[in-house]
């Protein structure tokens, strides 16, 4: 077989964590199988490099920012390959560009376009195990470019596509994808499977376990996924195309999110062309908008609210300062004390009534919804924060995750 593994920062936050890694990568090599390593950069190191930066500058070129981020993920591929050597196994190292990882020119969230992987294929025909850095790539101009905080998920799921690797397995600091965070819910159960969808729902909604990117390449690109500990043997979360058996329960999981804000607009004009108007200004600030609801109009003015990340709040006010809506002014006000939480799983395509069995759990621990959002396999609600472990603890319990089986029908 052919396996693309990747290891992330804890992973390979110091030398003797790096040899683990290095024999953990021999001994699947020893069984037989060709192997591609993706590493991030050691623990901290990329918030280190970003730390410097902006004690230079507040506003730090985004192409020079690059080049000095992508030197952690240099480090740790080197350290590596000498690691295997030292171990007896032949590796050759890679940076993006060796790798042939070609991104457009949006420095610091640059989409890959293409990997050429020759000589990632070629060190792989010899034998070796080709180490590649995770996180970059290398723009149409010949800068290096850099994909976007936990972007070495992405490189990882893109080399295995580019080799055609029969699986990527995903090591990191959690053993795999849980029910809910475990941290918060001490009957949390560990999945054995879960499919894209589900996994691309948990993973946009705040679940850290894999970057969003990474999961929407790899439905794309039909890479099959598994998530597991570099600190122990146990089998993780294989991440795969949906099947029959999913649909039985309704929900999969619970999840959570503090870092977004709710930002309501008041006396909106209610006439055709206003929205677009708010959320173009909105938009071209390059700000994710997530839910947003409108309210029913009182003498032809209306409220409107969505969520942003509390990161874009400033961006966003800024932007909304810059609207004029006849000779209205637009009231703004934001919210930061909220969470979104989440309940998903293809099988409430399958299942009604989750929603009510949702404001139900909710309500029964007086837990007031201040705005709702759904898709074929999520309900959010967002709430107050302070509620955010109690509410998804009541989920978690209302919907008997910590069941084999869930709730069943
Ligand atoms: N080192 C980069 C980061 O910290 C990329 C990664 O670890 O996936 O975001
Ligand atoms: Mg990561």
């Amino acid at each position: 077989m052919l396996i693309v593994q990747k290891y992330g920062g804890t992973s390979v936050g110091d030398l003797e964590r790096i040899r683990n890694v290095a024999r953990r990568v021999a001994k699947v090599r020893r069984e037989g199988h060709d192997v591609a390593v993706v590493v991030s950069a050691m623990s901290g190191e990329t918030d280190r490099l970003l730390g410097m930066a902006h004690e230079m500058h507040e506003a730090p070129s985004e192409r020079e920012l690059d080049l000095l981020l992508s030197s952690g993920e240099r480090v740790t591929i080197a350290l590596l390959a000498m690691a295997l050597e030292a171990e007896g196994v032949g590796a050759m190292a890679f940076t993006g560009r060796q790798a042939g990882i070609e991104t457009d020119a949006e420095h610091t969230r640059a989409r890959i376009e293409r990997i050429t992987g020759e000589r990632l294929k070629a060190a792989l025909s010899e034998g070796k195990v080709a180490v590649v850095a995770g996180f970059q790539g290398i723009s149409p101009h010949s800068d290096v470019t850099t994909l976007g905080r936990g972007g070495s998920d992405l490189t990882a799921v893109a080399v295995a596509a580019a080799v055609k690797a029969d699986r990527c397995d995903i090591y990191t600091d959690v053993d795999g994808v849980y029910t809910a965070d475990p941290r918060i819910v001490s009957g949390a159960r560990k999945l054995d499977r879960i499919c894209f969808e589900e996994m691309l729902e948990l993973a946009s909604l705040g679940a850290k376990v894999l970057q969003t990117r990474s999961v929407l390449f790899a439905m794309r690109h039909s890479v099959p996924l598994q998530v597991l500990s570099s600190f122990t043997d146990e089998p993780g979360t294989l991440v795969t195309e949906e099947d029959k058996d999913m649909e039985q329960v309704a929900v999969s999981g619970v999840t959570y999110d503090r870092n977004q804000a709710k930002i309501t607009l008041g006396r909106v004009p209610d006439h055709p062309g206003v929205a677009a108007s708010i959320f173009e200004k909105v938009s071209a600030a390059g700000i994710l908008i997530d839910m947003i609801i409108q309210n029913v109009s009182h003498e032809g003015t209306t409220d409107i609210s969505f969520t942003v990340p509390k990161v874009d709040l400033r961006k966003v006010k800024e932007a909304l300062a810059t609207i004029t809506v006849g000779d209205t002014s637009l009231s703004v006000e934001a919210e930061q004390d909220i969470a979104k939480i989440s309940v998903v799983g293809v099988g409430m395509r399958a299942h009604s009534g989750v929603a009510a069995q949702m404001f139900a759990a909710l309500s029964a621990e007086k837990i007031n919804i201040k705005m709702i959002s759904t898709s074929e396999i999520k309900i959010s609600c967002v709430i107050d924060e302070r509620y955010t472990e109690l509410a998804v603890r009541a989920l978690h319990d209302a919907f008997s995750l910590g069941n084999p089986g869930g709730e069943g029908t």
